[in-house]
């Protein structure tokens, strides 16, 4: 979650793969290890593996793995970049590496991370899930945003084996605290056709942390009297602007099954264009989107809304709520499956 709101051009503005995950199988996790089995063998692990269900422990694992201080030029933003790619490899995945640049820090080493499932045609339409893997100085980001950087692992791991009718692709931007550089520059440098075709964008932005006591939640000034979810910081916020009405309603029905006593997920989808009147809507990467009219929602548990670890050294796994990341993680999953046409299983 970005500190700053930036105009839309504002360019200068586990190889744990399943070790700790679940406990529900154990085979080997990396690509060597899936080597030394024959092939049956080896495809019968990657389907085990992908059958696991998420739960606590498959993102606490995820989150425990990934290194903190991922700030643009600090070492733990390569090695987290490095912890993704291997992590997917172990999967058995193939991501493309995207490097860009941007004069704001010009000696910096920026990539996002593309992970795409072709759709049953080239010209599917394109769904897609991202998340922000850099953070802000001095902090281990692990609700923001290793929380969104974990479920994303875990959905590759869960779509590993499976085919879609649209085209998925899973985004892991690079620079989000520092204006949405990375989001912001990759969809400008989409072909106009390829844009077209993105059927919408569910941005995953700081998902763990809940405060249950009364008066834990806290909203922008004067929003209440449209949109007063309570005083209570335990829910997953489900935020569109008008045009993403559709999308966001989708998102919020398919999440509807992991609503229980650790999970409630609710919908605010009222936004008028790209978020002007409401800064706040405009702190993570979906707003770059907002901004070329293509349909995209945020996930979020509302970051400095709610938390007082925002952005701080104490952004640490063992102030999460794990039991409700996990679920919000599962219905990210259930959301995908009913909205990108899955052709087996
Ligand atoms: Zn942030």
């Amino acid at each position: 979650m970005s500190r700053r709101v930036t105009a839309p051009c504002a360019v200068f503005s586990l190889i744990v793969a399943l070790t700790g995950c679940s406990g529900h199988v154990s085979i080997p996790g990396d690509d060597e290890g899936l080597r030394a089995l024959g092939p049956e063998e080896a495809a019968e692990a990657a389907r085990a593996r992908a059958a696991a269900p998420i739960d606590a422990d498959s993102v606490r694992a995820r989150i425990a793995a990934l290194p903190p201080d991922r700030d643009l030029l600090a070492p733990g933003h390569g090695e987290a970049r490095l912890y993704l790619l291997d992590s997917l490899a172990a999967l058995g995945l193939r991501p493309e590496l995207v490097p860009f640049t941007w004069p704001g820090a010009p000696t910096a080493d920026l990539a996002n991370i593309v992970l795409r499932w072709r759709g049953r045609a080239e010209d599917s339409p394109i769904l897609i899930v991202s998340a922000h893997y850099d953070s802000v100085p001095l902090t281990p980001g692990a609700d923001d945003n290793g929380s969104g950087c974990a479920v994303l692992l875990e959905l590759a791991r869960r779509f590993s084996q499976r085919r879609f009718g649209l085209e998925l692709r899973l985004v892991w931007f690079d620079a989000e605290e520092d204006g949405l550089i990375g989001s912001g520059t990759w969809v400008r440098a989409l072909p106009e056709a390829e844009r077209r075709r993105i059927l919408g964008v569910i941005n995953l932005e700081t998902l763990g942390y809940t405060d249950r006591r009364p008066g834990s939640q806290r909203m922008p000034e004067g929003t209440r009297a449209l949109f007063d979810p309570g005083d209570r910081g335990d829910f997953l916020l489900v935020l569109g602007n008008l045009d993403s009405r559709e999308l966001a309603g989708a998102v919020q029905k398919a999440m509807e099954p992991e609503q229980g006593e650790a999970f409630r997920s609710l919908m605010y989808s009222l936004i008028p264009g790209a978020g002007w009147l409401l800064p706040d809507s405009r702190r993570s990467d979906h707003a770059v989107f907002w901004d070329q009219g293509v349909h995209a929602v945020m996930l979020t548990d509302t970051a400095n809304l709610r938390s007082r670890h925002y952005h701080a050294p104490t952004d640490t796994l063992e102030t999460l709520d794990l039991p409700f990341l996990a679920a919000g993680a599962r219905g990210v999953e259930r959301a995908v499956l009913s909205l990108a046409e899955p052709l087996d299983g």
